[in-house]
């Protein structure tokens, strides 16, 4: 013996109450009585919703300016901090005449997040020099398909006539931070 944990089975015989099972099938509808009682830990979403905190991290969003020019300018720099590599994107040149559409010389012609690997960690909204992506207190639709789990701009970039509002998450201090110049992240 090797060591002293080895246990001695006893080959015990069942009792005629053991055997017929009855006690324990008891015992398991008493406990489950017991539960019906209880204050519930579970609620009925999706027709009610917990209350969440001020700085929940949900579903992103693709922002665009006052002027609904999409401000991405696909530098990838979220892509780069996403420790899950949730992110690609194809960049694209502007063309003459898409000022309206596009804030910068360059942007995203294709972004995608694919929300089975995002951890929803926010590192893609820091990391964003252009103020074009936040996450938001929305919840992520679960589905069984995983290619609608996608999330392409037409699910992220939002209408410039139903901005979302961000404004929780543009914190003075945060605000202040992307004030300073000296700082690369700023440039
Ligand atoms: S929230 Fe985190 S995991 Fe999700 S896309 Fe952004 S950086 Fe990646
Ligand atoms: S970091 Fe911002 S500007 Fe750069 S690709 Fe990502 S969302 Fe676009």
């Amino acid at each position: 013996m090797l060591t002293n944990r080895s246990k001695v089975v006893v080959n015990k015989q069942m009792t005629f109450m053991e055997r017929i099972y009855l006690p324990a099938v008891i015992g398991g509808l008493i406990t489950t009585m017991k539960h019906f009682f209880r204050k519930k830990t579970t609620i009925d979403y999706p027709k009610e919703k917990r209350e969440i905190s001020e700085n929940y991290r949900g579903q992103h969003v693709l922002k665009v300016d006052e002027k609904g020019a999409e401000r991405c300018t696909a530098c990838g720099l979220c892509a780069v901090s996403c420790p899950a590599e949730a992110i690609t994107m194809t960049a694209a040149e502007r063309k003459k005449g898409e000022e309206n559409k596009y804030r910068e010389e360059k942007y995203a012609a294709v972004y995608e997040i694919n929300m089975l690997r995002c951890i929803f960690c926010g590192l893609c909204e820091e990391a964003c020099p252009k103020e074009a992506i936040f996450l938001t207190d929305r919840l992520v639709p679960v589905s069984g398909n995983r290619d609608e789990m996608i999330y392409g701009k037409d699910k992220l970039t939002e209408k410039s006539f139903n901005q979302v509002d961000i404004s929780k998450r543009q914190t003075p201090e945060v605000l202040a931070f992307k004030q300073q110049k000296q700082y690369q992240h700023n440039k």
